[in-house]
């Protein structure tokens, strides 16, 4: 089967790994602060840290802003759950915004009619989670625009995006947010196995997302509340979670950033190849603004002459052929949790159709030539 998605495992990540095995620390030793720095340095953020998941970096990204009960979150409905879930975690209310056809990310204009409406019933939202879908940045100028008018807060699910650029930055660099997400589990562009990671420019959040990640703890002389009582003691400041990325973890992580422009390269060049093959075809694919460079974490084709029988029948007869063909994503309003909180069909129209005709078809670096000819001429075969 050709995956949708797949690491690239060198045999310099092995030796990295291997080394923090034998080294003193498995855990809370130097290869996280390293990491961190790495990625903070990369994407020219200030502070970094460094989690066991995006998830978990979601939820302290969430809690770090202040998200709690009556507060609302809104994201993409086009989006993996957790973009969605982490305002939960915080007891907040979760709404979507419906998104670009084009993109499939967030709509600007959506957006601003919302937060319009919002304004009048008195219900504006504290944060608002922009998704970078398929390694593509959302409009962040517009939006950070928009943040200033309705203050509201901005965190980037840029699960997809690491090694991404924005009108000629990096995604992360947090110019139009306070929080960037990212996320190092295997189908994402580079692994830690499991992993993320929250960066900010601002050293209160960065402190606090610290502290969330271990259990609320602290023993830093400023952040105490009364004189510490010896070399051993630590204080529990509010309730914060076990949320720690390894050094295992870390060490694979900081390896694999070594590659991170090499990949993105390649993907680019894996997706210009798909872009021409279908150029005379029915088959669309996102389109990219000018503004953005993708990191493509995912090649997604738009089935827009096929009607819903033909749309699955592309993907199961993908399937049969050996190409792990997908679909991202079920639209989160329509997830039977999410219809219990009160989302009904029909909510976020432009999401249920892009739902109807998008297709993922396999994209990683180490794809060779022939099994892309031969996921272009299947697809085209098919549709
Ligand atoms: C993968 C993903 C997540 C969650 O990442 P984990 O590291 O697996 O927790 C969140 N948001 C989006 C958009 C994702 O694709």
């Amino acid at each position: 089967m050709i995956p949708y998605g797949k690491q690239s495992i060198s045999q310099d990540d092995i030796d990295a790994v291997v080394d923090v095995l034998k080294s003193d620390w498995l855990t809370q030793g130097p290869k996280v602060p390293e990491f961190e720095s790495a990625i903070s340095n990369y994407c020219g953020a200030q502070h970094a840290c460094a989690t066991n998941s995006a998830t978990s970096a979601l939820h302290i990204a969430c809690l770090a802003l202040g998200v709690a009960k009556n507060d609302s979150v809104w994201t993409s409905p086009i989006s993996f759950v957790a973009s969605a879930n982490c305002a939960l975690y915080c007891g907040a209310t979760i709404d979507f915004v419906d998104i670009d056809l084009e993109t499939g990310n967030m709509s600007v204009n959506a957006l601003e009619s919302k937060l319009k409406a919002a304004k009048e019933n008195n219900c504006l939202p504290k944060v608002v989670i922009p998704v970078h879908l398929a390694g593509q940045s959302c409009n962040m100028q517009a939006i950070h625009l928009l943040a200033d008018k309705y203050d509201f807060k901005i965190i980037e699910d840029a699960s997809h995006a690491i090694g991404a650029k924005y009108l000629g930055k990096p995604v992360g660099c947090c110019e139009f947010s306070d929080i960037t997400v990212f996320s190092f589990h295997p189908v994402k562009i580079i692994t830690s196995a499991e992993g993320g990671m929250a960066v900010t420019n601002c050293a209160k959040l960065y402190k606090k997302m610290q502290r969330l990640r271990s259990h609320g703890i602290t023993n830093h002389p400023d952040e105490i509340t009364e004189p510490s009582h010896g070399p051993w003691y630590y204080q529990q400041l509010e309730l914060g979670f076990n949320y720690r990325m390894s050094d295992i973890q870390a060490a694979l992580g900081l390896s694999q950033l070594k590659q991170l422009n090499n990949f993105v390269k390649v993907r680019n060049e894996i997706a210009k190849t798909y872009d021409h093959a279908f150029a005379d075809s029915d088959i669309l694919h996102l389109t990219q603004s000018d503004d953005c460079y993708s990191s493509y974490h995912l090649y997604v084709v738009r089935l827009t002459q096929c009607d819903i029988a033909k749309h699955k029948s592309v993907i199961t007869s993908m399937r049969e052929q050996g190409i792990m063909a997908h679909l991202h994503y079920v639209p989160i309003h329509l997830q039977p949790y999410y219809q219990t909180l009160g989302f009904s069909k029909g909510d976020f129209p432009n999401a249920e159709t892009y739902y109807k005709q998008a297709v993922t078809i396999p994209l990683y670096p180490a794809m060779i030539a022939d099994k892309q000819q031969f996921v272009i001429n299947t697809l085209i075969g098919l549709v």
